[in-house]
């Protein structure tokens, strides 16, 4: 809605007021979970988005960037200043893919099945690179979501830490959507306690939590996330070509 009755040049400066807002608002949240604000980041969702726009944000200081398809992320990547910026896709990849994507971002979030993450580690040895993921888990246990049951993180994690060109760095999760926030605040804190769990194990490169969306990123915060992904807070509301 909005954005059609803004010119370019407004919604640019939309997107820095938001982006000024929302930083402070994750540094309050990270300071009141008793963390410093630099403990959590904060990172930009561009799916839909026009590279003006999303340069706008990291004019604004946002250095995380996470697109959810290959297609759309290497089509606009060069219109997009990404020095010092760094780059995660958060989108189901489907096999045929995997070698398109790997090696040009640096961390692929949405591993949702073992044989994912061998495509992922056989197409980065071949590279001569190790990919840093997360696996994605399924915590509301929905039908029309990807990734692994809450039950089968753990045995996944075994067998994808085996694997030499892979690096599990820790756990995404899109919990369900829902109006009741203690709801959400009890599947946020669900993920954050498989994540220490999970970490406590032999698991020593763990140290992400990426959980927290435009509706919920304060609660997600609170309970422990160290990573947002904020999209239509951000820029406005994802008109869909
Ligand atoms: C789109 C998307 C987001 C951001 O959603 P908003 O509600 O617009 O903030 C976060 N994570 C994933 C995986 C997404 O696909």
């Amino acid at each position: 809605m909005m954005e059609r009755l803004l010119s370019d040049k407004q919604r640019i400066e939309l997107v820095k007021d938001n982006c000024k807002r929302i930083s402070e608002e994750v540094a309050e949240a990270a300071i009141k979970s008793g963390r410093k604000p630099e403990d959590v980041r904060l990172m930009a969702v561009t799916k839909t988005v026009e590279p003006v726009f999303i340069n706008a944000a990291f004019e604004c200081g946002i250095n995380l960037m996470g697109e959810n398809r290959v297609q759309e992320f290497l089509g606009k990547r060069d219109e997009l200043n990404l020095d010092g910026v760094e780059k995660h896709l958060i989108g189901h990849l489907q096999k045929n893919k995997v070698r398109s994507i790997v090696g040009e971002v640096d961390m692929i979030e949405s591993v949702d099945s073992v044989s994912l993450a061998q495509e992922i580690s056989k197409r980065s040895a071949a590279k001569g690179i190790v990919t840093d993921v997360l696996l994605e888990v399924n915590v509301g246990n929905e039908e029309s979501k990807f990734g692994f049951s809450f039950e089968e993180v753990e045995q996944a994690m075994y067998e994808i830490s085996e694997l030499e060109a892979v690096r599990v760095r820790g756990l995404m999760s899109i919990p369900p959507i829902c109006d009741d926030i203690a709801l959400t605040r009890k599947n946020f804190a669900k993920m954050y306690k498989l994540y220490v769990d999970i970490s406590s194990k032999i698991f020593n490169n763990i140290n992400i939590l990426s959980m927290g969306m435009s509706g919920d990123y304060v609660e997600a915060i609170l309970e422990g996330a160290n990573l947002v992904r904020v999209g239509s807070k951000m820029f406005g509301n994802r008109i869909y070509r």
